[in-house]
């Protein structure tokens, strides 16, 4: 399965791909994850990013595409992967598009896991995250309820910062709804449901 997840920030793009990496174990591509990582390891491309990140914007296309076309080459791609948060322009679904064409790999499905702006803004400002696992819970968890870690608050989930995120999509992302709804991929799902009925339909959708 070689799929994209589009969706706003918030939408549980990556409350999904936690579910099909456990039961499938498909090589999940999170371009948000590549980039916090980045910073917390102070390399060049987190010093980079982090102004954008701090920003709610995006970081500049050529650096993201490099980025993930690398990523795609790494072995565990091989057997399918799951894109989350990328491509996030017309210039990087364009570049995924010329890649994926070039060697043979194509997309099964964009899933458009499709959220209203305000239930965002209240998700993603009540947001937590574990420090040790990633698992994306809650303010009302004190603790991981996956691994017991630490939760933290991310430095892009304040409610200014959600807003432009929310602008940025709306400007930059959302036109790719209308790419993939052009090359007969994209199957739009409602996210604004419990995760596990989220997840159900996911998998109908990809027939699985
Ligand atoms: P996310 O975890 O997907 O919400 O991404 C967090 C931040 O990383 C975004 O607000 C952007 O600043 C940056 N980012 C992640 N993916 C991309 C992308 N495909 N293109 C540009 N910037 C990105």
């Amino acid at each position: 399965m070689n799929i994209v997840l589009l969706g706003a920030p918030g939408a549980g793009k990556g409350t999904q791909a936690a579910k099909l990496v456990e039961e499938f174990g498909t090589a999940h591509i999170s371009t948000g994850d590549m980039l916090r990582a980045a910073v917390k390891a102070g390399t060049d491309l987190g010093k980079q990013a982090k102004k954008y990140m701090d920003a709610g914007d995006l970081v500049p296309d050529d650096v993201i595409i490099g980025l993930v076309l690398d990523r795609l080459q790494e072995p565990d791609a091989d057997n399918g992967f799951i894109l989350d948060g990328f491509p996030r322009t017309t210039a990087q679904a364009v570049a995924l598009d010329a890649e994926l064409g070039k060697v043979q790999r194509p997309l099964d499905a964009a899933l458009l896991i499709d959220v209203q702006p305000e239930v965002i803004v209240k998700r993603l400002t009540s947001r937590r995250m574990c420090k040790e696992c990633g698992y994306i819970g809650s303010v009302a968890d004190e603790k991981c309820p996956k691994c017991g870690g630490e939760m933290y608050q991310r430095d892009d989930d304040n409610e200014e910062t959600v807003r432009n995120r929310l602008d940025v999509y709306q400007k930059s992302t959302a036109p790719l709804i209308d790419y993939y709804r052009g090359s007969e991929l994209l199957v739009t799902i409602d996210g604004d449901r419990d995760p596990n009925v989220v997840y159900a339909d996911v998998k109908k959708a990809l027939g699985l």
